[in-house]
């Protein structure tokens, strides 16, 4: 596997692919893999015939600079799981790389789609996502990207940014991976203690009831259930619960309001906060 942390150097490496009619996949990441991340990898693997993975921690898109202190950080164990992976290559940058001149956002229009739960509690985070996406799809040059469902607010800001970007870069939106017990895999998980990791099942729990239940009770309903499910378990710290529609992301009240219904959770557990999402129909 070829590991490039300069710009130039995995564009050379795609542009030549791409010059010799290969079609080139990509996989962005923070690194500290998983089953998740390597799940995409294989996806971009089936439908590409060259592969690149990122990892790089983006400063811009933590609000909380404690958040992107403790953010795990395992950059051998991560070549290894690609290389096992038959990823081609990664590419590795340095901040100063990717922010050559200020380690700030660009403005972007998301027109709406950045207000809504995540980008309520964590201001400016879009912003940061889409910036290093938008370096990261300039410096790699792919033809096609895959980005999980388990960010679903995230893979709609990357395809609202592409579009207004007018780049030409398919994004591939690919299932989550889950734990055996229901846990999205994420790799903040590698926080959590063995109870919290044992009692953090209740997040996927709560989706599944709301799912079982969506066409019996109301949306506000569901809401005040699974805010009473957190109230009454001490470990978790429940931030939101939402139903929203999965293509404009503004919350339902009537489940008849939307084609696409789809339940989202975030809750801090041991100070980690856990986000999860599930479709309604
Ligand atoms: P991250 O390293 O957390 O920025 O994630 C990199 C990519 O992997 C994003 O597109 C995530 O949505 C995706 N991803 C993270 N966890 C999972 C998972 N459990 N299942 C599927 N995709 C995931």
């Amino acid at each position: 596997m070829e590991i490039f942390k300069k710009t130039k150097d995995v564009l050379a490496f795609t542009n030549q692919a791409r010059g010799n009619q290969k079609t080139v996949g990509f996989v962005p990441t923070m690194g500290a893999l998983h089953a998740g991340h390597i799940s995409l990898i294989h996806r971009a693997l089936k439908e590409n015939d060259v592969v690149v993975c990122s990892i790089f921690v983006n400063p811009t898109q933590f609000n909380n600079p404690e958040d992107l202190e403790k953010y795990p950080r395992n950059v051998e164990a991560d070549i290894q799981l690609l290389e096992e992976a038959g990823c081609h290559a990664v590419f590795l940058p340095e901040v100063s790389e990717m922010y050559p001149k200020n380690v700030e956002s660009d403005n972007f229009d998301f027109g709406g789609l950045d207000t809504e739960m995540e980008g309520k509690f964590r201001p400016g985070h879009f912003q940061g996502v889409g910036t290093i996406v938008k370096k990261l799809f300039l410096a790699v040059n792919p033809n096609k990207a895959y980005f999980g469902e388990k960010d679903y607010q995230q893979l709609l800001i990357i395809k609202k940014m592409v579009e207004l970007e007018g780049l030409d870069v398919k994004v591939v939106p690919c299932e989550i991976k889950r734990e055996s017990s229901g846990l999205a895999m994420s790799s903040r998980n590698a926080r959590l203690s063995d109870n919290a990791f044992n009692a953090s099942t209740l997040i996927h729990e709560q989706l599944i009831w709301m799912l079982d239940h969506f066409n019996e009770l109301s949306v506000s309903e569901l809401k005040q259930a699974v805010e009473m499910a957190f109230d009454e378990n001490d470990a978790f710290e429940l931030e939101y619960v939402e139903v929203t529609d999965g293509k404009t992301l503004k919350p339902i009240q009537d489940r008849r309001a939307s084609t696409e219904p789809r339940a989202f959770i975030s809750a801090y557990i041991e100070g980690v906060r856990l986000i999860d999402n599930m479709k309604l129909s």
